[in-house]
């Protein structure tokens, strides 16, 4: 029996999604995967750090799912806007969304809509059209809030310099503005205590291995409870987050030219401003509760800052006609099956960071993508799923040549690929294996050649 499926999202959770989609025994299943960039890829493509080549690699397994002829990647389409989820129904028998989540969590404190989102960051030094292409890089000493990898690879993308980064990717708007960054000091912030931090051990590693970066932290923030310790006990990741913190708490400073110092049991309060400058951080001192969390002993400190960024987690957009828990910001689901009150949704699936949150690491989206589309098989097994209006495979591609969306396929991503290797190869500055084309109409330009 055959099925056409729609997978909203090339990132990683909808390929992966596909892949499982494609290789199922039973089904002969065909996948359209929708994505609203040109390109496919997207957290890999547009969240990891343009120095985290190991993760970056990733896409060489995603490549061979898209390379397989059972799926076919329609690129610069807005679903929900270009075509809505109910016109989708008269084309597939299900559709999966799996469009993560790119937006910031928002600080809320007083002055904290001043401080930046780090994914406007990540969206500058990725390359992401939808985000800023200039960057104020003026502080002196910054201030970033929270303590998980994310705050990490901005961390440490604020403390290299320009010229360590021209071996990787980055577009030159990207790199003439890194060249000129003058933060010199960066702060981190993690309220609770290093048992808590969100790091991984290879990710908190990688923060000090540039020659011009030395990571510090006050032994006074290294301690724990006997919640923390058990924590550690039960936890190998979290042991050697404390082990690797506790290194960095008994260096003395050396003259490396950038400091980046991670602080614990500072739980940011309020971000000073002088009219529209940023002149400070204030935080109170926190002391663990025994439970886990933290109270706060009123004692306060002032740093001073002049920028301020909150990498406190990312959250999902909803997606138009789909139902979206706005205190949660995920579509409700059950095992994966979207719900719509009490009832599940008609052929409706999700998969990813909009399905749970954008908690774990790229690898976990896999297990996530294996629930839904067992759901999904399940559903077909029972006669359950919708009934497309049309059968040929061909009729989408006509409606949306009809209104006018121009649309990149898969044999398009070789073409911008190879432009932006050609790039990269005959860079005057620095040759190297690739150089991002940002500008949205470029893209899709060379996706068409
Ligand atoms: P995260 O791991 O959830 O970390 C968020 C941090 O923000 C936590 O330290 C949290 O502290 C803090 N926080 C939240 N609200 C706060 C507030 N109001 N005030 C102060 N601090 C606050 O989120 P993330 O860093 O965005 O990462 C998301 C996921 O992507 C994670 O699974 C991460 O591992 C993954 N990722 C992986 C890589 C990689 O290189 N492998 C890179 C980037 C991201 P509390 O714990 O106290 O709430």
């Amino acid at each position: 029996m055959s099925l056409r499926v729609a997978v909203i999202g090339a990132g990683p959770a909808g390929i992966y999604a596909s892949d499982l989609l494609i290789r199922n025994e039973d089904y002969d299943v065909h996948v359209d995967l929708f994505e609203q960039m040109p390109a496919p890829f997207g957290l890999i493509r547009y969240g990891v750090a343009p120095d985290h080549p190991r993760i970056k690699g990733i896409v060489n397994s995603l490549h061979r799912v898209l390379d397989k002829p059972e799926l076919r990647l329609l690129g610069n389409i807005e679903v929900g806007k270009d075509i809505t989820i109910d016109e989708l129904r008269q084309y597939y028998d299900a559709i999966v969304i799996s469009t993560g989540a790119v937006r910031d969590r928002e600080l809320l404190l007083p002055g904290g809509d001043a401080s930046i989102g780090a994914g406007e960051f990540v969206g500058f030094y990725d390359g992401n059209p939808r985000f800023d292409r200039s960057w104020n890089l003026e502080a002196r000493e910054v201030a970033v809030i929270g303590v998980g990898n994310v705050a990490l690879d901005i961390s440490r993308v604020l403390a290299k310099t320009g010229d360590e980064l021209l071996v990787t990717e980055i577009p030159d708007n990207v790199y003439e503005s890194l060249k000129n960054n003058k933060a010199e000091v960066v702060h981190m912030f993690g309220r609770r205590g290093p048992a808590q931090a969100k790091f991984t051990p290879k990710e908190l590693r990688e923060l000090d291995e540039s020659d011009t970066i030395q990571v510090l932290v006050d032994p006074e923030d290294i301690d724990y409870d006997a919640q923390s310790e058990e924590v550690r006990r039960a936890d190998k990741s979290v042991d050697l987050v404390c082990q690797v913190l506790e290194q960095y708490a008994i260096r003395e400073p050396d003259d490396a030219p950038h400091k980046i110092h991670i602080h614990f049991f500072e739980e940011p309060v309020e971000v000073l401003r002088d009219g529209d400058a940023i002149v400070g951080l204030r935080t109170e001192r926190q002391e663990l509760d025994g439970e886990g969390g933290i109270r706060g002993t009123g004692q306060f400190t002032d740093w001073p800052v002049q920028q301020v960024y909150h990498a406190i987690g990312y959250r999902s957009e909803p997606v138009e006609g789909v139902p979206f828990d706005l205190e949660r910001n995920v579509i409700p689901n059950d095992g994966g099956h979207v719900m719509e009150g009490s009832t599940f949704a008609d052929s409706l699936y999700v998969t990813g960071w909009i399905k749970r949150g954008p908690v774990g690491l790229i690898g976990n989206t896999k297990s996530d993508a294996k629930e839904t589309t067992d759901m999904l098989f399940a559903d077909a097994a029972a006669g359950t799923l919708n009934t497309p209006t049309h059968s040929d495979p061909d009729a989408i591609l006509d409606l949306l040549t009809e209104r006018g969306i121009e649309y990149t396929t898969w044999e398009g991503w070789y073409e911008l690929d190879k432009a932006e290797r050609t790039l990269g190869e005959s860079c005057s500055i620095h040759p190297r294996e690739r150089k991002k084309i940002v500008e949205w109409e470029e893209m899709v330009r060379h996706a068409h050649a």
